[in-house]
């Protein structure tokens, strides 16, 4: 790996660069087949997605515009509360827009699923979600996410713009985060 400093904080190596940047291609052949002849307005929840965003934005071979949002799901504790609330909000006027939102994982989906409902509400064409990471908990909730890059085990992972306390968002790859860093 290439940030050498971090990876004695890793128990494992899940994800290269390498690996993330092909799946991100596979992801964009699609999208630019599905989004023929339209101009998607992708979405990138903030901070997790802005390295998906950057890196599947200038991966499409189709005009795209970009906007970000950034919300909290989370009171003190570590899960998903399921109450959302807006810290940024989108400049775009949603009417009439294909909406992609690009999200960095989804875990409970109770963050997507209100952030979904939200832009619809707003007058969107269309809504879908792409997410680079799905864990199992995704399944028992109802949300629809069309363009999945990898499933995952339920571990707490880092990198690639996941975060613990801030940190960890430059590692190139993703891994699974030692019990040593937050015990
Ligand atoms: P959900 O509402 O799906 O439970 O919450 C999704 C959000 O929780 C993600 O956008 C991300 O910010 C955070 N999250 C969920 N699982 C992980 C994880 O394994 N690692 C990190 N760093 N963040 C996570
Ligand atoms: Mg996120
Ligand atoms: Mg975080």
């Amino acid at each position: 790996m290439d940030n050498h400093d971090i990876d004695g904080d890793l128990t494992e190596m899940l994800l290269t660069e390498d690996e993330i940047h092909a799946k991100l291609a596979e992801l964009a052949r699609r999208i630019e087949v599905d989004y023929d002849g339209r101009k998607p307005l992708l979405v990138g929840v903030l901070k997790g997605a802005v390295m998906v965003m950057a890196d599947l934005a200038r991966e499409l071979k189709i005009h795209a515009d970009m906007d970000w949002m950034a919300v909290s799901s989370y009171g003190a504790g570590t899960k998903s509360s399921g109450v959302v609330r807006i810290l940024k909000d989108l400049d775009s006027d949603l009417t009439g827009r294909d909406v992609l939102i690009v999200e960095d994982i989804i875990d409970s989906g109770l963050t997507l699923s209100w952030l979904r409902e939200n832009l619809e509400s707003r007058g969107a064409a269309s809504v879908e979600i792409c997410a680079l990471l799905r864990k199992p908990e995704a399944a028992k909730v109802d949300v629809d996410v069309k363009y999945v890059g990898f499933e995952i085990p339920n571990q707490f992972v880092v990198g690639y713009g996941l975060d613990f306390s801030e940190k960890y968002r430059n590692l190139r790859g993703v891994g699974i985060l030692a019990p040593h860093v937050y015990s």
